[in-house]
C-alpha cells in the first residue's frame, strides 16, 4: 500500500496549489486524478483575474487580456464599463491546470493519473487510508497522514468525511464559438429570468477570434442547456446575425453558499469541494488557489506538530473566514436580493446605473474577486439604486475600511 504524509484528491488548481506548497516544506504528497489527463475535460470560462496569474506564475496561459464588460438587459439595453488597462483575463485552462501540476511536480509531489477516491477504508483514526480505484478497475488504497480534498463540486471527499456540501449546485454549459463576431476587450454579460434566472450568461472573446458562451442558472428543473439555447438566441439578436458552428460541450456546475466546516480530523476541503466559488459570479479559480495557500499554512504546522485533530485544523476555517468570510456573507445576501428582480427591475436597475459617474465608479473600483466592494460604492452615490435596491443597504453599509487585497488598479485608484 502506498504510504504518504497527504493525499491531495483532485489535480485542479486548488489541489495543485496545496501540493505544491507542501511538496515545497518537505512532505510527501501524492496527488490521484480521475482523468487521464490533468486540465481535461476543460469546464471552465477561464475568466480570471491578475490575482491568479500572481499566484500562478505562468503568464504563459494568458490568451487575452479584457478591458471591461458590457451587461445586457432582458430588453437588450446596454451598460458598457472599460478601463484603459486589462482588469481581467481570458486563459487557456488546461494550460493552467498543466502549468500548476509542472510546478507541483517539480516541487516533488508525486501525481497518479486515472486513479480515483472511492471512500475510506474505516474512519479515520492515526492516519486515514483511502479507497481508490486505478485505471477504471484496479481497486487500491492509499495511507496518508491527511487528505485534501480538491475534488470539485461534486466533492467524493467531502462525503466520505462527512462534511456538509453547499446547499446549491448551479447547473451550466458553455459552448465554444470558434468565431464571433463582439468587442474583443470586453466580456458580455446577460441577465433576465428567461435567460438565465439565479445567475447570468457570459459570451467571452477566446484571443483567437472566437467566443466562449455560457449560462449557469438555478437548480429549477429546467436542463442548462434551455437556457444556453435561449443566451444563445439573445446574442445573435445582439449581434443581428446567429452564432454558428458551436465546439467544444461543457456541462457542468457551481457550488454556491458556503459550507458549515471546511476542515476536520485528518481533513481539510479546497475550492470547489469547499463551495469557494464566488457566490455573485461562480468564478472559483482565485479563491480556491488561495484557500489552498491559507490550507497549506495550518496543515504544514500540524503536520510538524503531528497535530491533524479538528480543532487544529479548524484554524484554516478561521483564516478562510477572516479573508473572504465578509465578502462572502454580503455576496450571497446581494444574490439572494438578485433572484427576487422581475425582468423589469433588471431593466430599471440598469437604467440606474446609467446615471452619471456611475460608470466611472466600476472601472475606479470593479473587482471581480471582491465584487461587492464597487456594490457599496454604487449604493452610496447613487439615489435611484437606493430607491431600487432599499435592502441591500444595511447588509452592505458596514465593513468601510476593509480592503480586498492589492490589485495594482483598484489600489492605485482608491488612494487617489
Ligand atoms: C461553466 C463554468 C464556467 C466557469 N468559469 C469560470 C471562470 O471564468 N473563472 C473562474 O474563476 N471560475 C470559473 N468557473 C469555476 C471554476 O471552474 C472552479 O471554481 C474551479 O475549477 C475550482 O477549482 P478546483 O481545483 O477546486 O476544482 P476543479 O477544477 O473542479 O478540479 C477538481 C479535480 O478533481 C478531479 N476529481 C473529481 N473527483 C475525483 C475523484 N473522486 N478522484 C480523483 N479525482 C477527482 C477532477 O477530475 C478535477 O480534475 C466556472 C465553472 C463552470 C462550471
Amino acid at each position: 500500500m502506498t504510504a504518504v504524509d497527504v493525499l491531495v484528491v483532485g489535480a485542479g488548481p486548488a489541489g495543485s496549489t496545496a501540493a505544491e506548497r507542501l511538496a515545497r516544506h518537505g512532505h510527501s504528497v501524492l496527488v490521484i486524478e480521475e482523468h487521464g489527463r490533468v486540465g481535461y475535460p476543460v469546464q471552465c470560462a477561464g475568466l480570471v483575474s491578475r490575482r491568479v496569474l500572481d499566484l500562478a506564475k505562468a503568464p504563459q496561459v494568458v490568451r487575452r487580456p479584457v478591458h471591461g464588460a458590457t451587461v445586457f438587459s432582458p430588453q437588450l439595453k446596454s451598460l458598457s464599463f472599460r478601463a484603459p488597462e486589462p482588469r481581467a483575463f481570458v486563459i487557456d485552462r488546461a494550460g493552467l491546470d498543466i502549468a500548476l501540476a509542472d510546478r507541483a511536480a517539480n516541487a516533488g509531489a508525486a501525481f497518479e493519473t486515472e486513479t480515483r477516491f472511492d471512500g475510506l477504508v474505516g474512519p479515520p483514526n492515526g492516519s486515514v487510508r483511502a479507497k481508490v480505484t486505478r485505471h477504471g478497475n484496479r481497486p487500491g488504497e492509499i495511507e496518508a497522514r491527511i487528505v485534501v480534498g480538491a475534488d470539485g463540486v461534486a466533492s467524493a471527499v467531502a462525503r466520505a468525511f462527512r462534511l456538509r456540501r453547499p446547499v446549491e449546485i448551479l447547473p451550466a454549459f458553455e459552448a465554444e464559438f470558434p468565431q464571433s463576431p463582439g468587442d474583443p476587450d470586453l466580456v458580455e454579460v446577460y441577465v433576465g429570468n428567461t435567460i438565465s434566472p439565479g445567475l447570468f450568461g457570459w459570451w467571452i472573446p477566446d484571443g483567437a477570434g472566437g467566443a466562449r458562451v455560457g449560462v449557469a442558472s438555478n437548480a429549477d428543473g429546467t436542463p442548462a442547456r434551455v437556457y444556453y439555447e435561449h443566451l444563445v438566441a439573445q446574442i445573435g439578436r445582439r449581434f443581428g446575425q446567429p452564432l454558428r458552428n458551436p465546439t467544444g460541450y461543457l456541462v457542468s456546475g457551481i457550488p454556491i453558499g458556503t459550507v458549515p466546516n471546511i476542515s476536520g480530523p485528518r481533513i481539510v476541503l479546497v475550492g470547489d469541494a469547499a463551495a469557494q466559488a464566488k457566490p455573485l459570479s461562480g468564478g472559483g479559480i482565485y479563491t480556491g488557489m488561495r484557500a489552498a495557500e491559507l490550507a497549506v499554512d495550518v496543515v504544514h504546522e500540524a503536520l510538524v506538530d503531528d497535530d491533524l485533530s479538528a480543532a487544529r485544523l479548524s484554524r484554516y476555517d478561521e483564516s478562510w473566514r477572516r479573508e473572504f468570510g465578509e465578502e462572502f456573507d454580503k455576496a450571497q445576501y446581494l444574490r439572494r436580493l438578485f433572484l427576487k428582480f422581475s425582468d423589469t427591475e433588471l431593466e430599471a436597475i440598469l437604467e440606474a446605473l446609467k446615471e452619471s459617474g456611475t460608470t466611472e465608479t466600476i472601472v475606479a473600483f470593479g473587482d471581480i474577486d471582491f465584487p461587492t466592494h464597487v456594490v457599496r460604492r454604487l449604493l452610496r452615490q447613487s439615489p435611484s439604486l437606493l430607491r431600487l435596491l432599499p435592502k441591500a443597504v444595511g447588509a452592505l453599509w458596514g465593513g468601510e475600511g476593509r480592503r480586498a487585497p492589492d490589485l495594482d488598479f483598484v489600489s492605485d485608484r482608491a488612494h487617489q
